[in-house]
């Protein structure tokens, strides 16, 4: 199968349906050392297509970790759908954990980032009405701060974040066959990250997955105005087709 086709909806079950064969597959707060596939989720775009994933999990007999930015600049935890969602995800049995972004507090030194983790973890905790006591960090790669927080589970810890163990689908691309890697963790502990915005129905590449984030926030500025006389004369309901007519005159 070509690394691409996993990235449909349909390519991503086969992918959960050949690891929970393989091997347990668990979210980390169920990890003690044990064999098996740890499933990890970096929410780094939008909370529905995180959502949608564990659709699919969940009807694959499947449960992970799904990690949120509180500080995300284009999703909203507190929104109340967004609440919804965290609910129902926490409710069918996914943990809920924090995407934590050291660079959102450049001058902090360590003590002070770990206050501001702990302080963003009972936001999300209050928000999904689970405890949450595990962190992976955003970006790492970019910014170097591999920072290990005490009393927290981390997605970065050594044991489970090596070349040997760990496989992800950063910047939409396979290091190598992620059915071949889920196989492997009847032997071993193994790590997999999927970002959920990579996941549609058609798979297509980047910019599909952002216009698809685009396409949901203009449907949610659509019905914000609903109630706005003046916005339902001009645009109706559909936003989007007022930006296909906008774009073309965007300086960016
Ligand atoms: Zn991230």
């Amino acid at each position: 199968m070509p690394f691409e086709s996993y990235f449909t909806h349909d390519g991503v079950r086969l992918l959960f349906r050949a690891a929970r064969a393989a091997a347990p597959v668990f979210p980390l707060r169920d990890w003690q050392g044990q064999n098996g596939i740890i499933l990890r989720h970096d929410v780094d775009l939008d909370v529905t297509a995180a959502f949608r994933l564990s659709e699919i999990e969940a009807e694959e007999g499947v449960r992970s970790t799904f990690y949120f930015l509180v500080t995300a600049e284009t999703y909203n935890l507190a929104a109340s759908s967004n609440r919804a969602l965290l609910r129902r995800m926490a409710d069918a049995g996914f943990e809920i954990g924090l995407h934590f972004d050291p660079q959102v507090y450049a001058e902090a030194d360590e003590a002070e980032l770990a206050r501001r983790a702990r302080a963003e973890g009972d936001i999300l905790a209050d928000i999904a009405g689970q405890a949450v006591n595990s962190v992976s960090l955003h970006n790492p790669s970019v910014h170097g701060r591999y920072l290990l927080l005490d009393g927290w589970a981390n997605a970065y810890e050594p044991a489970i974040f090596a070349p040997d163990r760990y496989l992800s689908d950063s910047r939409m691309r396979f290091g190598r066959d992620p059915l071949e890697f889920v196989t492997e963790g009847a032997g071993k502990v193994v790590q997999l990250l999927l970002h959920p915005l990579h996941y549609t129905q058609s798979g297509q590449p980047y910019p599909a997955p952002m216009l698809n984030y685009l396409e949901g926030a203009a449907r949610t500025v659509d019905c914000m105005f609903r109630v706005n006389s003046t916005y339902q004369d001009r645009v109706g309901h559909t936003l989007a087709a007022a930006i296909a007519a906008a774009a073309p005159h965007w300086t960016l």
